[in-house]
């Protein structure tokens, strides 16, 4: 369980002053992890505020790293996370003190006038994909989502028999992860309607977004043939992201038996470019999703060991047409929290290496779409229309059953609790655009 420590005070306060806004998804308190260009380099760094502290250039200032180790050294001057990540838990706590400690207003004079130099604007940087993805894996943790979906295609039988005991999940693609703001092109492939005597294949026509929490893998590797003990599944989490696990339904629908989804996912996965760490979300941890009576409980292996294994972690999704965008206008579609997960980022991680599948650094998980019980926590279309059978009514004074080309998924993400300062996770956005 990591604890909170100095770098959660809410009296912490950041010489740089964007850091202070009281809207700013990037307080001190938070400090993610990122990868972008500028100037024609790549490099990685930390968001504050508005800005962007450039480890690279960090590095270069031996007076002001001179706390950090050889192996950290050098991951703050590689170009992408992939170092980073394949540290441990000591190592990102490390980092993290340092850059709480020098961009607080306590830090000394030197300190902060030498990090002033490594700052840079993030309007000036591109964000990049933050790591080299070996492994993607999307995971179905949402008992809400699952029981909504399954009404849909299997109204008798919605939650199979296997939902309460096992995280189900499927493997899927890592060379179409893309970084929020890239524009996702509608997929084409097989369908088949109900009405349709034979399958075609052309252009996607009910295309879905699925609102989910990306997890990184990070840590020692756990070599093959060797479990990751629930105990042992927070140090195996380097942080978190928002994700679009963008859904072709129609492919989906005619594809998907008996193997799971294929094609219908993995044309492309959007993300958001921070990676919020688990120690900037140890003040929002929640005890794990109470399971129903006469649920039963988890096999041992992956009944929690800690407190509060969960996250309370609110997710938004926003849509916004071509016209809309024009005018400036979004329309929120829902809001839930990541705390409704039936399964915790930890059960996942020794799920998947319970078969003595190694993960490693970079590997990313998805959550699986997050929903909730009410009608405002919907995480896909799917849902919220019922399969089309209910359109949504935008504000330009259109309907959607699924997504038009030209439209805008929004995804945001935030912490918030009384005894802490409140922590966002930017923005995970994609444009649809046509076949
Ligand atoms: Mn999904």
């Amino acid at each position: 369980m990591i604890r909170c420590d100095a770098t959660h005070s809410s009296d912490l306060a950041s010489w740089v002053e964007s850091a202070r806004a009281a809207d700013t998804d990037f307080p001190i308190q938070n400090l993610p992890f990122g990868c972008f260009s500028v100037e024609q380099r790549q490099s990685i760094g930390i968001a504050i505020g508005d800005e962007i502290v450039d480890l690279n250039l960090c590095v270069q200032n031996q007076d002001l790293v001179a706390a950090f180790d050889v192996d950290l050294k050098s991951a703050c001057a590689a170009q992408n996370l992939d170092a980073l990540m394949a540290l441990e838990r000591s190592a990102w706590q490390a980092l993290r003190g340092w850059a709480s400690a020098g961009l607080s207003t306590d830090a000394d004079p030197q300190t902060r006038a030498a990090l002033k130099q490594c700052l840079i604007a993030q309007s000036d940087a591109e964000m990049l994909v933050p790591a080299t993805i070996g492994d993607y894996t999307d995971f179905y943790a949402s008992v809400f989502h699952a029981t909504n979906v399954g009404s849909l295609f299997r109204p008798d039988n919605p939650l199979l028999p296997n939902y309460k005991y096992v995280p189900i999940g499927y493997h899927g693609r890592a060379s179409t992860i893309v970084v929020s703001g890239t524009e996702v092109r509608r997929p084409c492939g097989q369908r088949k309607g109900p009405d349709d005597a034979e399958p075609t294949y052309g252009s996607c026509r009910l295309l879905d977004y699925e609102m989910e929490v990306g997890l990184w893998v990070g840590g020692a590797v756990n070599p093959r043939g060797e479990v990751v003990l629930i105990e042992d599944a927070e140090d195996r989490l380097f942080g978190v992201c928002l994700l679009n696990d963008w859904s072709a339904r129609d492919l989906q629908a005619w594809e998907y038996q008996p193997l799971g989804p294929f094609l219908a996912k993995s044309f492309a996965t959007s993300i958001s470019p921070w990676i919020v760490t688990l120690e900037a979300l140890a003040p929002y941890r929640c005890e794990e999703f109470a399971r129903p009576e006469g649920d039963p409980a988890p096999l041992p292996y992956l009944q929690s060991t800690t407190e509060r294994p969960g996250f309370d972690m609110q997710v938004q999704v926003f849509l916004a047409s071509e016209k809309m965008r024009t005018e400036g206008v979004e329309q929120k579609l829902s809001e839930t929290t990541v705390a409704n997960l039936y399964w915790t980022p930890e059960q996942m991680i020794t799920h998947h290496a319970s078969n003595g599948c190694d993960l490693n650094p970079g590997d990313l998980i998805g959550t699986g779409t997050v929903s909730g019980p009410e009608a405002g926590e919907l995480g896909s279309l799917l849902e919220i229309t019922r399969r089309g059978a209910v359109p949504l009514q935008l504000v330009d004074s259109t309907e959607r059953k699924m997504l038009n080309d030209g439209d805008e998924v929004i995804m945001r993400g935030y912490c918030e609790s009384k005894d802490a300062i409140r922590v966002g996770f930017g923005e995970c956005r994609g444009v649809v655009v046509g076949s």
